[in-house]
């Protein structure tokens, strides 16, 4: 390690800032957030630094700050002159500010863009909400000292309080419950901290998760997640968390949606921190609403974590906008699902509708949709498209008529989740398709 890190008390001290351009202005900020007294000097003038703590140098003349450094090193006062590595007693890390955690990152001077780089990804991980725990942590510091003299325990109910289901309450905004999860743990009648958290998984693409789903897959314990999560996905997974698989494949069940609950609850009652990862978002033909009720039911606390859901993922990467000022004033998720042979649909307000229908699970009941939509009068060439691993580097299209997708469809299929997209704005989607290049698409990669 180059330098060596510390953080500097400058409340109430004061701190010379030589240079009054833009620069300085910059320099200026942190040292007055960090609660400085900012003594500004366009020249130098060795009694400028009597009484200062730390000095900086900005935008002044070189042989001002070329003295600056001299005068302030020989008085032993830290100082850092920007741009200026040679004049330097200390440099400036990035600095992630999450008050009152701050995270700073130093490349040693060797390459600020990427120390900025690391930032802006450690940004992503952290949520600002971290500053709320950490004030959460504060306001029962005193209590925790009192009830927990011993320094392991101490530590061991701390950690479990900012990792756990308290953390996430906080996270979540609801503060209250997780001071009550505090006091419980303090009071040493501690529920058992365990949380379910039905998250969306996105597509199938580890870039288009949201980044609390990611957070969460590195906290938790253990992932409950079915057929559609990709390994690349599950790749995000803290390492040494378990997971169990309760993919459904269509029409034979391999878990009960009942079993999938009451394992669930299980799980978080032994004080588990639960992910139940679904592919796109858990409440658009997921079951995340027959699962959230049943943890509500059991008393189990739970948030739900939203994902891009396919419809989304597929038409942004085809490139078909959902809406269009003149073509679609409005989007139906649709369920091709069908009891019994017969797809339960009311087609006749669909078709008045007019908008853009995306169907999920609908290449099975292809036909009837056809015939039901054509029945109710949807013109026959309204254009549509078969997409298939829509969202990942895998994604495939099949466009046409509805007649020509019926035809074709089931000998175009590997069998990948597809998704049918119904509507003229996909006529508007096809048209900029023609025009631009695509850069996802690789439909030449085996399945
Ligand atoms: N909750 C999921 C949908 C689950 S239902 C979501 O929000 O996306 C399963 C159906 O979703 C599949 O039959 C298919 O129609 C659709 N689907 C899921 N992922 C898909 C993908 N990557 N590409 C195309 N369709 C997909």
């Amino acid at each position: 390690m180059r330098h060596f890190p510390i953080f500097l008390d400058l409340t109430g001290r004061t701190a010379l800032l030589l240079g009054t351009g833009q620069i300085a202005e910059r320099k200026a900020e942190p040292l007055r957030a960090a609660g400085a007294i900012i003594r500004q000097r366009e020249h130098f003038h060795p009694d400028d630094l009597n009484g200062c703590v730390v000095a900086v140098g900005a935008d002044a003349p070189d042989a001002d700050l070329r003295a600056l450094s001299e005068a302030a090193q020989a008085k032993g006062i830290p100082v850092n002159v920007v741009d200026k590595p040679e004049l330097c007693s200390f440099i400036t890390p990035a600095v992630i500010d999450r008050n009152p955690i701050s995270i700073a990152i130093s490349s040693s001077g060797t390459a600020p863009v990427l120390a900025r780089l690391i930032r802006a990804q450690i940004e992503a991980l952290i949520p600002p909400a971290y500053g709320r725990l950490a004030a959460m942590a504060d306001r029962f510091k005193a209590d925790i000292r009192a009830r927990l003299p011993d320094l392991a325990q101490r530590r061991r109910v701390l950690e479990k309080l900012l990792t756990g289901a308290a953390a996430d309450l906080v996270f979540a905004g609801r503060e209250d419950e997780a001071a009550a999860i505090f006091e419980s743990t303090l009071a040493d009648n501690a529920p058992s901290g365990g949380m379910v958290f039905l998250v969306g998984g996105g597509p199938g693409s580890a870039d288009l998760l949201t980044l609390r789903a990611q957070r969460l897959l590195g906290e938790a314990d253990i992932i409950v997640h079915d057929r559609l999560i990709g390994e690349d996905v599950l790749d995000m997974a803290r390492r040494d968390a378990d997971r169990i698989y309760v993919g459904k494949e269509r029409a034979h069940h391999c878990v009960l949606q009942e079993d999938i609950n009451d394992l669930l609850i299980n799980l978080a009652r032994e004080g588990r921190k639960v992910v139940r990862l679904k592919g796109g978002d858990p409440f658009i033909f997921g079951r995340g609403g027959e699962e959230a009720e049943a943890l509500q039911a059991a008393g189990v606390a739970f948030e739900v974590v939203p994902g891009v859901t396919a419809a989304l993922a597929c038409a942004a990467q085809a490139r078909i906008p959902l809406t269009h000022r003149e073509a679609a004033r409005s989007v139906t998720f649709l369920t091709g699902h069908t009891k019994e042979g017969k797809l339960d649909v009311d087609f006749a307000p669909l078709v008045k509708l007019g908008g853009t229908i995306a169907v999920y699970m609908g290449i099975v009941s292809l036909p009837l949709l056809r015939d039901g939509l054509f029945a109710h009068g949807l013109p026959r060439e309204t254009p549509a498209m078969l997409i298939e691993r829509g969202g990942t580097r895998r994604q495939r299209e099949l466009r046409g008529g509805l007649d020509r997708l019926v035809a074709e469809g089931p000998g175009w299929s590997r069998k990948g989740p597809t998704l049918v997209l119904i509507g003229a704005a996909i006529g508007r989607g096809v048209a900029l398709r023609d025009t631009l290049p695509v850069f996802h698409q690789d439909a030449t990669q085996p399945v």
